[in-house]
């Protein structure tokens, strides 16, 4: 693990900022504790040597602890600021590059794990801000400052520090690579837990109705067993690093003591110098020592910050910056030889798919469950990008053009509703906001949900809406807009026949161009052109 990810650096200003807050307020605190030794080692040589009064030096020292507190508030006050405007930063940063990558994406994400990360897992970038890089700033000066000048006093005990003092980094580093895999386990352990937690809760009622809610418990309880063992693994790492480290920096501390005693013995050295090194001897390894112990606080927070880049990176489709969308109300739209493989997948989603879509038409596309119909309806709307073939439109390509400003000419109803937290008219409003009640009223009726009350509470995912409840308010939604092509993804599912009907007749009357997912004789009978999207063979059988 680098103890500073550049990327953090680039990504985030506040990052940059801290950095160089820090670095002052760490030679200024050098200067401190040199300055403090200084005054301690005068003042006590004073005493017992010349017996003279010690007010100067108590003032002196008063003064020096003063600054090195109002150091240390100033840190923290920079420190908790910095985190703040980091996480923020990122969180804002993750969330707009996951919405630019898209739903497909989104679905091959676990999305409670990136839930854990956005939330929980970014806090842990506190102790790492506040702690860690302070004290790694430290490290940096202070021993700097206090061997240099111990070495005009005494330079043999200041070779003696710059000797052993590297032997705490080192072993530093040793202990470092056990925790980074450790730390890695019990994020891994986290993000699992809560999967699983999410998933046990979205399903419980399906689970208990199968009598299968108990064996659940077991399986909580070995993934929470897991994730103690994690924690504690971590714990007991944590515990005896910060011992090795103790031990080594009190054995140097002591070697540094004999040392200055003895030559004061002998008369090779002045009571006030020895006095100074002894001081300032234990100053030089407590910043190293303590990155250590900060160390493994932070690395939670490292670890997430990794996560978030390899969000951040994951690289864009690339596309377009044209807004001057060709208008589908008149122009036809194609697709050539459209090829799909999913990242991880050997055999292709959708393969060689052609397709014309002239103004007006409504057609319906049919095929087996997993042909690639959704996907189909994903390239279109630019979701995923086909690894070969193009959508075109007036003789354009549709990867040339700045997506939002493409998607604004479909209305799409996903094969999940996606529904959100509000109201049944909030719901209706998400593609023109501005739409009048009578407006979303006319929408609902359209959709075959003139039963549905504008004020109904929708819950999370729509849950308080039966599923053909939810499906309609998703059709209602898309008629609202004036997109010219609707793209429904099985529309119909969950209607009962009459409603079907009406919502049929509705989507005849309103002149767009539609082309639906269908699975039902009657939405298919409905259509003026079927178009059956042949699954693709396994890459083996093609070439056999
Ligand atoms: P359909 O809508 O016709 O049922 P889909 O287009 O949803 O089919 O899926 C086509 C194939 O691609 C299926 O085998 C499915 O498992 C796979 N697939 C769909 N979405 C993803 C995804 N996000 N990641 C990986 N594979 C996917
Ligand atoms: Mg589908």
């Amino acid at each position: 693990m680098k103890p500073l990810d550049p990327r953090l650096l680039k990504r985030a200003r506040g990052a940059r900022v801290f950095l160089l807050a820090s670095v002052l307020i760490g030679v200024l605190s050098g200067v401190l504790i040199i300055v403090q030794a200084v005054l301690l080692a005068h003042g006590i040589a004073g005493v017992v040597l010349r017996g003279s009064g010690v007010t100067a030096v108590a003032w002196g020292l008063a003064a020096v602890v003063a600054g090195r507190a109002l150091l240390v508030w100033a840190q923290e006050v920079v420190a908790q600021r910095a985190a703040a405007a980091v996480k923020s930063t990122l969180r804002r940063q993750v969330l707009e590059h996951s919405l630019k990558l898209g739903p497909v994406w989104l679905s091959g994400e676990r999305s409670s794990a990136l839930t854990t990360l956005l939330t929980k897992g970014l806090d842990d970038l506190d102790p790492y801000f506040a702690r860690y890089l302070p004290q790694l700033i430290l490290a940096a000066t202070v021993p700097a400052g206090v061997i240099g000048w111990m070495a005009t006093g005494d330079l043999i005990a200041a070779g003696t520090v710059l000797i052993t003092l590297p032997l705490i980094p080192i072993f530093m580093a040793l202990i470092g690579w056990v925790t980074q895999a450790r730390s890695r386990q019990r994020q891994h352990a986290l993000a699992v837990l809560a999967h699983h937690f999410a998933d046990v809760v979205s399903g419980l009622t399906t689970l208990k109705l199968f009598g299968r809610a108990k064996s659940q418990e077991s399986a909580v309880r070995r993934v929470t067993d897991q994730h103690r063992a994690a924690s504690m693994g971590s714990l007991r790492l944590a515990f005896l690093s910060s011992f090795a480290l103790e031990l080594l920096a009190s054995l140097s501390v002591a070697l540094v003591a004999v040392g200055v005693g003895l030559r004061l013995v002998d008369g090779k050295l002045g009571l006030e110098t020895a006095l100074m090194v002894l001081i300032l001897a234990p100053e030089a390894y407590l910043p190293l020592r303590q990155v250590g112990m900060q160390f493994h606080a932070s690395a939670d927070g490292v670890a997430a910050s990794e996560e978030v880049f390899r969000v951040l990176e994951t690289p864009l489709p690339v596309r377009g910056e044209r807004t001057d969308v060709p208008d589908l109300r008149v122009n036809p739209l194609y697709l050539y030889d459209v090829t799909v493989t999913y990242p991880g997948r050997d055999v292709p989603a959708l393969e060689g798919f052609d397709l014309e879509l002239r103004p007006g038409e409504v057609v319906a596309l049919t095929g087996p469950s997993g042909a690639g119909k959704s996907t189909a309806l994903a390239v279109l709307l630019g979701f995923v990008a086909p690894e070969r073939g193009v959508v075109v439109a007036a003789g354009s390509a549709a990867d040339e053009f700045d997506p939002a400003e493409w998607r604004r000419q479909f209305a799409w109803v996903p094969q999940r509703p996606g529904l959100r937290l509000g109201t049944v008219a909030d719901n209706v409003r998400l593609g023109r906001p501005d739409a009048s009640d009578d407006e979303v009223r006319l929408a609902l009726l359209a959709a075959g949900a003139a039963d549905l009350p504008l004020d109904k509470a929708v819950g999370e995912q729509g849950q308080q809406l039966s599923g053909g409840q939810q499906r309609r308010v998703a059709l209602a939604r898309a008629l609202l807009t004036d997109a010219p092509v609707l793209l429904l993804d099985e529309p119909t599912a969950g209607l009962d026949p009459e409603t079907e009907a009406r919502v049929i007749t509705a989507l005849r009357s309103t002149g767009r161009t539609v082309l639906m997912v269908a699975h039902r004789p009657t939405l298919i009978a409905a259509a003026d052109r079927t178009i059956t999207v042949e699954p693709a063979a396994p890459r083996e059988l093609v070439n056999a």
